[in-house]
Parts: C-alpha cells; sequence; structure tokens
C-alpha cells in the first residue's frame, strides 16, 4: 500500500462522482478520473488526460476500473448503549403495544438499565465494534450521542468512552444528550429533571470532559420534552460553547422545527411532521434538515418526511442513519441511500449531497463529502459499472474499498 503521506496519484479509475462544493445540489460525474493526493488530502482531482504536468511521476495507485466517491458523513447515531432490544422487537411482532412492553419495564428503561452497567471499557469495546461495522460499509465519519445514561454518572462515562475511542483514531464528534427522554428518577416530573440537566449535569459533564463534546440534543416530542423544556437545555448548551442539533418533530409537530431555527441549531433532525412554517424557519436560519428514512421503515411507519418540501424551500437536506436499538438497529448507508430515492422521492444526485456533502456542513467539515482540492483522501472506491447501480440494484450488498484506511 502507498503510504497517505507522500504524494501519489490514483488512475485507471472508471470515474469519479462527487459533490461540488461550490454549487448548490450539483454532482459531477467525471469519467476516465484521477486525483493526486498528498499528506492525506486531495491535491487535485478531474480527467486523466488533463493532469497538470506537476503531478505527472509520482507513484500510481490502481484504481482497477472502479469509480471513486466521498465517504459516506453520517450525522445522527446513537453509537453507545448497552444491550440490544431484539425480543422486544418480536414481543412488538406478536401485538405487543410500545405501552405494553414500557409498562413491563422494556423500551428505553431497557437500553439504559444495561448502559448504566456497563464499564467505560465495555462501552469502548462495543463502539469500536460498531465503528468498524460502520466503516466497512463506507462511513468515513460519523456523529454519536449520549443520552441512554441519563443520570450524571452514565453520561460522564459514555463521555469518557467516546473520548477513548476518538484518542484510538476514530473520525467522530460527540453530542451530549441527556435530554435524550426522562429517566424514572424524574419520572413525571420534566421540569424538575429540565434544570438538573441544564443548571447542573450539562456544566459539570463539559468540565470534567473538556472538548470531548462539540453539539447538544435533546428530544422535542409530545410525552417526551416541550419546546420550552428542549430550549433551555439547548441554552444551558450553547452557553458552555455547544453547538445545538434537535429531534423534531417525529412523531407530531410540537414546534421542534421552529426551535431549531430560532436557538441556531446546526440541524433537525426526523421532522417527519414538521409544519410549512417550520420548514421555511429551517431554510432561513441555514438549519439542515437531518431525515432518518430507516427509522421509518424500522417503525412500519408510512409517513416519510417531506423531503421535496424541504428541497423546494431552499433547505441543504441531509440523510442519517440514526442507529439506535429501538427504532433503528441499522448500520447500512446504501439501505439509507435507497430510501431516499424510493421513498423521500430524491434523485440519485440529491441522496449523494445529502449522504456526504450536506451531513459534513452540517457538523462543520469542509474536508469531508466531497472530492475537490482540499479534500480528506479517505474516499471510497467502489466496483460498480455506474454509481446509480448503488441504487439501482438495491438487493446487492456492495462494499466499498476505502482509500488510506484498512477495510
Ligand atoms: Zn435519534
Amino acid at each position: 500500500m502507498v503510504s497517505m503521506r507522500e504524494r501519489f496519484l490514483i488512475t485507471n479509475l472508471k470515474g469519479a462522482v462527487t459533490p461540488d462544493p461550490a454549487r448548490a445540489w450539483a454532482v459531477d460525474f467525471i469519467p476516465d478520473a484521477a486525483l493526486a493526493v498528498e499528506e492525506g488530502h486531495i491535491l487535485w482531482m478531474g480527467r486523466r488526460h488533463d493532469l497538470p504536468a506537476e503531478y505527472k511521476g509520482a507513484p500510481i495507485l490502481d484504481g482497477r476500473g472502479r469509480w471513486a466517491s466521498p465517504g459516506f458523513v453520517d450525522p445522527h447515531t446513537h453509537l453507545l448503549f448497552g444491550g440490544d432490544r431484539s425480543q422486544e422487537f418480536n414481543r412488538r411482532l406478536h401485538g405487543a403495544t410500545y405501552a405494553e412492553i414500557a409498562a413491563a419495564g422494556g423500551g428505553i428503561k431497557e437500553t439504559v438499565r444495561a448502559t448504566r452497567a456497563a464499564s467505560v471499557g465495555e462501552l469502548v469495546a462495543i463502539g469500536a465494534e460498531r465503528l468498524g461495522k460502520f466503516r466497512h460499509k463506507g462511513v468515513v465519519h460519523l456523529e454519536a450521542k449520549t443520552g441512554y445514561g441519563l443520570d450524571l454518572d452514565t453520561e460522564g462515562r459514555l463521555l469518557a468512552a467516546y473520548a477513548e475511542l476518538k484518542s484510538r483514531g476514530w473520525s467522530l464528534d460527540v453530542t451530549l444528550m441527556p435530554g435524550h427522554d426522562l429517566p424514572p428518577e424524574f419520572a413525571g416530573d420534566p421540569d424538575g429533571y429540565t434544570r438538573i440537566v441544564s443548571e447542573e449535569w450539562q456544566p459539570a459533564l463539559v468540565k470534567r470532559h473538556p472538548g470531548v463534546a462539540r453539539f447538544c440534543d435533546v428530544f422535542v416530542e409530545r410525552g417526551v420534552f416541550t419546546a420550552d423544556q428542549g430550549r433551555a437545555m439547548l441554552e444551558s448548551g450553547k452557553r458552555l460553547g455547544l453547538t445545538p442539533r434537535i429531534h423534531a418533530d417525529e412523531f407530531c409537530s410540537t414546534g421542534g422545527a421552529e426551535l431549531s431555527a430560532q436557538v441556531g441549531a446546526a440541524s433537525a433532525d426526523h421532522l417527519m411532521f414538521a409544519s410549512d412554517e417550520g420548514i421555511r424557519a429551517m431554510a432561513a436560519a441555514g438549519v439542515v434538515p437531518t431525515l432518518l428514512p430507516a427509522t421509518t421503515l424500522f417503525l412500519g411507519m408510512k409517513d416519510y418526511a417531506p423531503a421535496r418540501k424541504m428541497i423546494a424551500e431552499g433547505c441543504a437536506v441531509a440523510l442519517a442513519s440514526d442507529f439506535n436499538p429501538g427504532s433503528c438497529a441499522c448500520i447500512d448507508p446504501l439501505l439509507v441511500l435507497r430510501l431516499a430515492c424510493l421513498q423521500l422521492r430524491l434523485t440519485f444526485e440529491e441522496a449523494l449531497c445529502a449522504m456526504t456533502l450536506h451531513p459534513a456542513r452540517s457538523l462543520g467539515h469542509a474536508h469531508l463529502g466531497h472530492l475537490h482540492p482540499g479534500a480528506s483522501a479517505s474516499f471510497l472506491l467502489w466496483d460498480v459499472k455506474h454509481p446509480l447501480d448503488l441504487v439501482y440494484w438495491m438487493g446487492e450488498a456492495f462494499l466499498p474499498e476505502i482509500a488510506g484506511l484498512p477495510r
């Protein structure tokens, strides 16, 4: 393998496909492409016969007739949790309702119990295995939340585990989310929980784990937290230097999209029931609507997010996995890409932007999500006749090679 530090060329590519960061929603398909790479970054990308003289003579990596694309960026995962909920999944198939499962101590409570019982070392091992699966499928960077501890101690252990994963070289952004649900200790008292999270826990967690979390998040939904409670937790995060993201309007409209614009959130996520005013507010404020179609599929719901309306209003829509044990036990970026085309009615080009450039922007990374000069050299090589094959042959488990990173 060629060292990523030296300058080298990748040629013999069937083509390269990439969003253009300078033009909204533009995707270029460049046949017979070549890329010049140095120090882990792309110096030049274009048609091979246009290669500038200065790059000729560099060592060559054989593209073996494959297509290059940017690596996927996943801007919404709940990476770290203990246990799983496959038994509950089958109980639902046998006809049990969410309320019955929750009354029997299942649902998110089960995950909180398992996560509270896990040591930092166990959480790191779980996280490394899952990150390996994401990378295997072409995800080169992802966002990962806390939120299955719901107490000061466990939320801190989750941050410590994320810090360890980052120190091992995994490329991820961490989001602090004690406002994921109401813990059993605060049953019936969401105002009290909002207060302790905003005034005590978040400041203490950021102080004990400086620089680990970059974002904060909260679940604004009927029966979870109101927009005002969400606002209090997000404003507390902002005072600590964190940028808000929001779980908004997943099961009904409770003003989550509007709140995301008011607090200057980087993203508002889910949005199946976002109001028209909320969509316009996100567009005006530059909030990235982040859609999670695999969750809609996993929950057996019919209402996919109104992606076309968001694009028509000028939103830079992004896609994410929402990987979590309750509503989307799925590490499969191609499934998300396919659902975006088949259910959200995005074109292939739009879906590619939403899997790469737009999530990278919502996470503040100009070097991810495209193949133009300055981009990270951790791009994907696909053994396909054309990138459209990734969606069209919808049952195929295409696996990319990630240039510069081990599989
Ligand atoms: Zn989520």
